[in-house]
């Protein structure tokens, strides 16, 4: 909660009339809002909030933020400001200024959202956490998620996304973390950064605002990068050299196993998470939990019962044949290490690779969409199917067949299936690779 007080504070705002003073949190969308909100109107690119000022009072929102004078509502209020994207934001950082608790800033090329959730969920047993809501991770997300801090609220689990230089820094510049997690350091939004430097390069803007950083020690070319880093570095991962272990991997048929270990303490975690890349998500959920005090048992309750996010790795079995969908993004990182499980699910089974292009690679895609034909090539993977322009560039090293549609795609494979493959599904999210599945499903 905060009063009008705090909000003419945070944004040099005019008061231009008057109803509520105090307020839950803000929005940003009149058909989520919620009583006492405060609704910015913010101009996007299709649409502008100014357009829905009217709507918004009319749904009891507890005041509007404007960058029009014009509007009046008798008893409510209503805050002139000259940018109403800043005014969000200056609120936010107003807001974690006067916040006593502790901010963890998850960021890192692949993982985050899951790594976030992990940790969220761990903590939540012991603190009253709040967290960025699905993959809000933007100067808007960000900022909405921190009008939400209650006077209980003891951490924040905030997952910050970058896609060029400078965004991991204005988000910090808000939210002023205490604790930075580093999932990975991957080629993902290369069109923005330019390079892998790059990538890593715009991750690490998040260095000079934090004492402790946990990141994946096993990520050389990450670990490379903080070497003039004068902080605390937890690492967590699979290798001997880390602080915060994955060690005694065991894959079941619906499970893996291993030890969580430290120099101090060990014990089994179980969970139903997939992949490898999985196990570096609740190494890092665990290194956090238990260096903030989270008991053993919870890691291990959260870690087992925790279900994937949806459309990440979400394992789905129908009529004997199982579809491992993985459809909420992809880059070559997540491409490679979902490949790899595919091929390492598939046993005695003939595997489908469904892959939908990658997007925002800029002049590296020809090249990136060659690497996945070796890779399926290479991994043994039997089925290859691709969907999009670039995709058809994986057909230099493997044989397959690439549509432009996925609807397509999906017809093509209802007419090639047995039912007792293994699929990957698996694209950028603009490839809409969800609608296979949707198809698939259909028909059985
Ligand atoms: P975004 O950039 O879209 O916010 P994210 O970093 O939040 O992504 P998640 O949403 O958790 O990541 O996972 C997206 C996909 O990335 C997963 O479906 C999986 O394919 C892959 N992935 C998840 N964790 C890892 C990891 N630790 N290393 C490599 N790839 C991963
Ligand atoms: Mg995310």
């Amino acid at each position: 909660m905060f009063t009008l007080e705090d909000l003419i504070k945070a944004t040099a705002g005019k008061l231009i009339s008057l109803g509520e003073e105090a307020f839950r949190g803000a929005s940003i969308d009149t058909r989520t809002i919620t009583e006492n909100d405060l609704f910015f109107a913010l101009k996007g690119s299709k649409r502008d909030g100014h357009d829905f000022l009217i709507e918004a009072l009319q749904k009891s929102c507890g005041a509007v933020i404007s960058k029009q004078a014009d509007i009046s509502f008798q008893n409510k209020t209503v805050v002139v400001v000259d940018d109403t994207l800043k005014a969000l934001q200056n609120l936010a950082r107003y807001l974690r200024k006067k916040f006593r608790g502790k901010v963890i800033a998850v960021v890192g090329s692949n993982g985050k959202t899951t790594t976030k959730e992990l940790i969220a969920g761990m903590l939540s047993k012991k603190y009253k956490i709040l967290k960025t809501e699905g993959n809000f991770n933007n100067n808007i997300g960000v900022p909405l998620c921190l009008s939400k801090i209650e006077h209980d609220t003891e951490i924040m689990v905030l997952e910050l996304g970058t896609n060029r230089h400078g965004d991991i820094k204005e988000l910090c510049e808000i939210v002023y973390p205490d604790y930075a997690v580093i999932t990975n350091i991957g080629y993902e939004h290369i069109e923005g950064f330019g390079s892998i430097e790059g990538v890593r390069k715009g991750e690490l803007e998040i260095l000079p605002f934090v004492k402790t950083v946990f990141v994946n020690g096993d990520d050389g070319f990450l670990m490379e990068g903080l070497k003039d880093y004068k902080g605390e570095i937890l690492t967590f991962g699979l290798g001997s050299q880390c602080d915060f272990r994955a060690e005694k991997i065991n894959f079941y048929d619906d499970y893996v196993e291993f030890d969580f270990c430290t120099d101090i303490l060990s014990f089994p975690v179980k969970t139903s998470l997939t992949g490898i890349y999985n196990i570096y998500n609740i190494t890092a959920a665990a290194a956090v939990a238990t260096f903030l005090g989270v008991s053993k048992c919870i890691v291990q309750k959260v870690s087992e019962l925790f279900n994937p996010v949806a459309m990440r790795g979400e394992i789905i079995k129908i009529n004997g044949m199982e579809i491992f969908f993985d459809a909420y993004n992809a880059n070559p990182s997540s491409m490679r290490v979902a490949l790899e499980e595919l091929a390492r699910r598939k046993k005695t089974r003939k595997a489908v690779a469904v892959l939908g292009d990658m997007l925002e690679l800029g002049e590296f895609a020809p090249v990136a969409h060659e690497e996945i034909g070796k890779w399926i090539h290479e991994l043994g993977i039997e089925v290859f199917v691709g969907v999009g322009t670039f995709m058809k560039n994986a057909l230099r090293y493997v044989k397959g067949e690439v549509f432009d549609e996925p609807a397509l795609a999906a017809q093509f494979l209802k007419e090639q299936l047995t039912g007792s493959e293994i699929i990957l599904i698996k694209g950028s999210r603009a490839m809409k690779m969800e609608q296979i599945l949707d198809i698939l499903l259909e028909q059985s």
